[in-house]
C-alpha cells in the first residue's frame, strides 16, 4: 500500500521527456553533415539514451519506459546491476553497459541479454571465457580511449590489444566508439585531437580484423557541438533531460523534467539580531521572518547553498540562511507573506520565476550532473 507521501517530493514529467527525446531527433534529421568529412553516412544518426545513475537521478525504470515508449532503442547504463534494474521493470530495449566489466560477474550479461563494452584487455578476457564456456556469440561494443585516460583500449597501439580479442572467437564487435573530455570546452583543442585521433584508429581496424556495424562518440556537449562526431548514433544523457551542458547555449527546444518541491511547514518571527541555524552564520538584519522548509542535504541540497541559494514561495525569490541541515533549511521570508502549506520550489518554477538546475549548479560551483544525480533517495519520483 502506498505510505504518506512527502511533502518534499520530485516531480518528474514524462511528457517533457519524450519531448525531448523527439526534439533531439528532430535536430539529428535537420542538420546535415559537412560531406568533406567522411563521417555523416546520409541518414541521421540515431541516439543511445544514457539513462544511468538512476537515469540522472529521475528514477531509472520509469524514465526508461518512457523513452522505449518514446522511440528509444538503444540505452546505456553503467553496470550490469543497473542493466538488471531495467530488465526487471521491462525494458525490452538493447541496454548497452559503459563500465569496465574486469572484476565483475559477467553472468547477469548473459541472464539479463545486456551488451557489454570492452574498455580494457581484462573485460575481453573474461566476457570471452564466459562466452566460450555458453558456446555463445557475444555482441560487443569496444571503447577506444582517444585521449581522456579514462576507460577504454589505448588509441595508438590497438594492434598489441585487439589480436587477442579477435583470436578468441566469441567476441562480436558491433560497434566501436570513444568519449570526449571536452567537448564543453570551445577554446580547448583537445577536442580535435581526441576526434582526429578517433579517426585514424577507425581506419585501422579493418586491417586488424575489427568491422563494426556502428560507430558513436558524441555526448550532450559534442552532439550540440559538432556534427562530424555524430557518426551512427549520438550519446546524450543531460540533454534528454532539458538541461544543456554549461557555458554552451541551448540550440534544441528542450524542456526541463525533473522539479523539486515542498511546503513551508513552520513560520516564526525573528528580531533584530538574533542567529538563524546551526553555526550562527546569519542574523537578522532587521525584524523579519522565517520558514522552514523540510529539505536538507539528505534529499541532495548543498550545504553551500546557504547564504547562497534562494527558494521560490508565492513566486518571490526567498533566500536560504542560515545552515543547509540534514533534513530542513531555513528561508528569509522578511518580505513576502507567507503562510505554514506554501508551496516552496527548491529547483523548477513558481509563477513567473524559475530557478533551474544550472542556476543551482553555479550557486554552488557544482554542475547539473551533480545536483541532479544528488536528489536523495528519500525523495519520492511521482510521474506526470
Ligand atoms: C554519461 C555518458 C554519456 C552522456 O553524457 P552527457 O554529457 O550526459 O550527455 C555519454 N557517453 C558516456 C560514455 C558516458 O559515460
Amino acid at each position: 500500500m502506498a505510505g504518506p507521501t512527502r511533502c518534499t517530493f520530485a516531480h518528474v514529467d514524462l511528457d517533457a521527456l519524450q519531448f525531448n527525446f523527439r526534439a533531439i531527433s528532430e535536430f539529428l534529421a535537420a542538420q546535415n553533415g559537412p560531406a568533406e568529412a567522411g563521417h555523416y553516412r546520409g541518414t541521421p544518426p540515431g541516439i543511445i539514451a544514457v539513462v544511468k545513475a538512476n537515469a540522472y537521478g529521475h528514477g531509472a525504470a520509469a524514465t526508461a519506459l518512457a523513452l522505449q515508449r518514446a522511440g528509444a532503442s538503444m540505452l546505456a547504463v553503467a553496470d550490469i546491476e543497473e542493466g538488471v534494474v531495467l530488465r526487471g521493470a521491462g525494458v525490452t530495449a538493447e541496454i548497452l553497459i559503459f563500465g569496465a566489466l574486469s572484476v565483475s560477474d559477467v553472468e547477469g550479461v548473459f541472464d539479463h541479454k545486456l551488451t557489454p563494452t570492452i574498455s580494457t584487455p581484462g573485460a575481453a578476457r573474461s566476457l570471452q571465457a564466459a562466452a566460450a564456456r555458453r558456446g555463445v556469440r557475444l555482441g560487443c561494443h569496444l571503447k577506444i580511449d582517444t585521449g581522456m585516460n579514462r576507460l577504454g583500449l589505448r588509441h595508438d597501439n590497438l594492434q598489441y590489444t585487439l589480436p587477442e580479442i579477435v583470436a578468441g572467437g566469441n567476441l562480436r564487435i558491433d560497434a566501436v566508439y570513444t568519449h570526449f573530455a571536452t567537448a564543453d570546452d570551445p577554446d580547448l583543442p583537445i577536442f580535435h585531437e581526441q576526434s582526429a585521433r578517433f579517426d585514424r584508429a577507425l581506419a585501422a581496424l579493418p586491417a586488424l580484423g575489427v568491422r563494426p556495424r556502428l560507430v558513436h562518440a558524441a555526448n550532450s556537449a559534442a552532439t550540440l557541438r559538432d556534427s562530424r562526431v555524430w557518426f551512427d548514433l549520438v550519446r546524450p544523457g543531460l540533454l534528454m533531460y532539458g538541461v544543456v551542458p554549461p557555458p554552451l547555449a541551448a540550440t534544441i527546444p528542450l524542456k526541463p523534467v525533473m522539479s523539486l518541491r515542498s511546503r513551508v511547514v513552520a513560520v516564526k518571527g525573528v528580531k533584530t539580531g538574533e542567529i538563524v541555524g546551526y553555526g550562527a552564520r546569519w542574523s537578522a538584519p532587521k525584524p523579519g521572518r522565517i520558514a522552514v522548509v523540510p529539505a536538507g542535504y539528505a534529499d541532495g541540497l548543498d550545504l553551500r547553498l546557504a547564504g547562497r541559494g534562494a527558494v521560490l514561495i508565492r513566486g518571490r525569490r526567498a533566500p536560504i540562511v542560515g545552515s543547509v541541515c540534514m533534513d530542513m533549511i531555513m528561508v528569509d521570508v522578511a518580505d513576502v507573506r507567507v503562510e505554514t502549506g506554501d508551496e516552496v520550489v527548491i529547483i523548477g518554477s513558481q509563477e513567473s520565476d524559475r530557478i533551474d538546475v544550472r542556476e543551482v549548479a553555479a550557486t554552488i560551483g557544482s554542475s547539473p550532473y551533480e545536483v541532479l544525480c544528488r536528489i536523495g533517495t528519500r525523495i519520492e519520483r511521482l510521474y506526470q
